[in-house]
């Protein structure tokens, strides 16, 4: 187990260090199972859930499983479930399957589990869309997202060459999007095996993220969007390159603090929690003083998102933790030049500074 920092101590996990092993299930609460998948990222797993169901069929009800998220596409994965399904299912079949947001690890697997069961993926629709979009233009990418970083001031030349020939990165993960879905709003709610489930949207991290709430239960599955250990991603990409996502996500997250203080809560990555409010007000604090941060190396002299880096993340990252961070970077940089406390010019070399005045 790695050692807990201190934010984290305050936050309590009913299960302790239990995990669920590759290819079995964990009881959380009534009904709703814990499954892990490996991931081939830093970011080493993901969390998917199985909540007990029953649909309308033509001789009464039919019994079930409702999938709340895929996995990522790829073999282990594809096993993992088939031992799932051979294994923990109790021989039910599964019903329909429910994805969060779009992003590969959430939404990779859900063509082929669609197929396989032949039941319905439910989503948001600008998840959805976006999602077919990505999938859709394999050569996305690449050139873009290298100009993009280099208006930001990224100048490494073995860097830029890197994100130039990194196309095809959402379409090798999720290759194929189903070709129907049911959509997903914010107030939606869900009957699933006789418990209320309660669609709460949320942005700035994937287009439109759904968070799934059940009060009888008092469990949320948060998706990405509160995580006990790590802060959700927040980031800018090429292909909207004035977004302004963290007000979005700080919105978004501060809205949960409705929920009551006891929910557990089911996070994508890391354990099951308890201490939502605790986690928001943390998560909330952070960012505030990465604004601080931000705010008082731009009044020294104006800095571009890449001059950030080290003031934001205080250590060296590789080329893929570069891309994450620089997003990061100017969506820091974004809020505070949107909502009026920075100002941004365009330098001699085309690079975007940002400055107090
Ligand atoms: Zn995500």
């Amino acid at each position: 187990m790695t050692p807990m920092n201190e934010q984290e101590k305050q936050l309590s996990y009913p299960l302790g260090d239990a995990l669920p092993a590759l290819g079995t299930t964990l009881e959380v609460a009534p009904g709703v199972r814990w499954v892990r998948m490996d991931l081939p990222f830093a970011l080493n797993h993901i969390n998917l859930w199985l909540l007990r169901d029953e649909i309308d069929g033509a001789d009464g009800k039919v019994q079930g499983w409702t999938i709340v998220d895929c996995g990522i596409t790829n073999d282990a994965t594809r096993n993992a479930w088939e031992q799932v399904f051979a294994n923990e299912l109790g021989g039910l079949p599964v019903l329909r399957v429910i994805c969060t947001h779009m992003h590969p690890d959430h939404l990779g697997l859900g063509h082929w589990l669609t197929e396989k069961w032949g039941v319905r993926l439910w989503i948001s629709a600008t998840d959805y869309n976006v999602a077919r979009v990505a999938s859709g233009i394999p050569g996305a990418g690449g050139v873009s997202s290298a100009r993009f970083m280099q208006s930001h001031g990224v100048t490494d030349p073995e860097a830029i060459d890197k994100i130039k020939g990194r196309t095809n990165y959402y379409a090798s993960m999720v290759p194929q999007v189903p070709a129907q879905y049911r959509r997903l709003m914010d107030g939606d709610e869900l009957r699933i095996g006789g418990h209320a489930w309660t669609c709460h949207a949320g942005y700035g991290h994937a287009p439109e993220h759904i968070s799934l709430y059940s009060p009888a239960l008092g469990v949320l599955i948060s998706g990405d969007m509160v995580l006990p250990r790590i802060s959700t991603n927040v980031s800018v990409f090429d292909i909207e390159p004035e977004a302004n996502p963290l007000p979005l996500y700080l919105a978004s997250i501060a809205r949960m603090k409705a929920l009551p203080a006891t929910t557990l809560v089911l996070p994508s990555h890391g354990r099951p929690f308890r201490g939502l409010r605790t986690r928001i007000d943390q998560l909330t604090q952070h960012h505030d003083e990465r604004f601080a941060d931000v705010l008082a190396a731009c009044a020294q002299a104006p800095q571009s998102a890449a001059d950030l880096l080290m003031v934001l993340f205080k250590r060296q990252l590789d080329l893929h933790q570069t891309t994450f961070a620089m997003g990061e970077s100017i969506a820091h940089l974004h809020a505070l030049w949107l909502g009026g406390k920075l100002v941004r010019r365009v330098d001699g070399s085309g690079v975007y500074r940002f400055s107090t005045a």
